[in-house]
């Protein structure tokens, strides 16, 4: 079967690899649909310190069962599945505190290789995190169910409540989920994005105010909430001068979820006076728990959120490379591979 690898970074070719076999529990899925996303551009570029290569590509996808191994009783043959690439163990420290997201081993038992005709997915995911995908929505929409499930944890960890003022830094592909997750849970997003573009999907998803940049965005802020400021920030850059700047739109008593990622070892700095005196929160937010999967998988099978609008693009396997390397310059948010 044909699997896109990447060799070296910039060095993505298509291989002939031997089907892959369904472990006892498991089960192979034909992949019908599959999403880039920025771990996948920035991996692409310049390689990834978790993603040793020769490595293949990609965790967002749906598809048909093709194959089951010995034991797997939930799924056959031809069921058309959704699911995300990873499940806890629940036998580690963090699993037993409900942290599953921060599982010892989840990191290590995930499976990366959607860009390929064919991936095998083992008993934990089939066990944990893997569902039927109903007719009324696409392979595409059904696809969005890991990213949108890192969102869903975001939001549940950052105590999202409906009413909030919410400013949203970054309108990436991340970012954009976000709000069309804000927006369904009765908040009011603010989106701060510098590329046009992205501004007009942005507005298109729903997003009831756009900015180019912060000091617009706070003004509106400040003239929604008669001059408070947000209830919350949400951070999706991952740019350190960014992350730093975040707390200067919340208001007191409020939150600032840090969603994007710097590359480790990264610092910044805040204003201890701000965080004391006025009390504020600044949260983390990695992964998702099997139970923010199932709350994705609500979301996207209620009539209420499609993501599609954020494919802006699609590609055969050929032409995966020739994508990431246009999504790298900031071409688009996701790309729609059909292997
Ligand atoms: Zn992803
Ligand atoms: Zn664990």
């Amino acid at each position: 079967m044909q699997v896109a690898v990447l060799i070296e970074p910039q060095k993505l070719v298509v291989e002939d690899r031997p089907e892959p076999r369904p472990e006892p529990g498991g089960l192979v899925v034909e992949i019908k649909a599959a999403l880039t996303c920025g771990t996948d551009v920035k991996t692409f570029l310049r390689g990834h310190p978790k993603i040793p290569l020769p490595s293949p590509l990609g965790h967002e996808f749906s598809g048909v069962v093709s194959a089951v191994g010995e034991g797997c009783d939930n799924f056959s043959p031809g069921d058309e599945i959704m699911a995300v690439h990873s499940a806890p163990c629940n036998k580690c420290f963090y699993c037993q505190q409900g942290l599953q997201n921060l599982c010892e081993s989840i990191m290590d038992t995930k499976v990366l290789g959607a860009f390929a005709e064919r991936l095998a997915l083992p008993a934990a995911v089939v066990q944990q995190n893997v569902y039927h995908k109903p007719s009324l929505i696409t392979f595409a929409q059904a696809a969005f169910l890991e990213p949108l499930a890192a969102v869903v944890h975001g939001a549940r960890v950052a105590g999202v409540a409906v009413g909030e003022t919410v400013m949203v830094l970054g309108a990436g592909p991340i970012g954009l989920l976000f709000t069309m997750l804000l927006q369904q849970e009765g908040c009011y997003a603010v989106v701060v994005e510098p590329h046009k573009k992205r501004r007009e999907m942005a507005a298109r998803i729903g997003a009831p105010q756009v900015f180019a940049d912060e000091p617009a965005a706070l003004a509106a802020v400040r003239e929604l909430t008669g001059g408070y400021g947000a209830d919350l920030v949400v951070e999706c850059t991952g740019v350190p001068a960014v992350w730093q700047a975040s707390i200067d739109y919340v208001r007191r008593g409020g939150r600032v979820l840090l969603f994007g990622g710097a590359p480790p070892e990264t610092q910044v700095s805040f204003d201890a006076g701000r965080l004391h005196y006025d009390q504020l929160q600044l949260i983390g937010a990695f992964h998702f728990t099997p139970a923010d999967v199932a709350r994705a998988v609500d979301l996207l099978t209620s009539e209420h959120f499609d993501p599609a609008p954020l494919i802006t693009s699609s590609t055969s396997l050929a032409g995966l490379g020739t994508s990431l390397r246009l999504l790298s310059v900031g071409e688009g948010i996701k790309t729609l591979v059909h292997p």
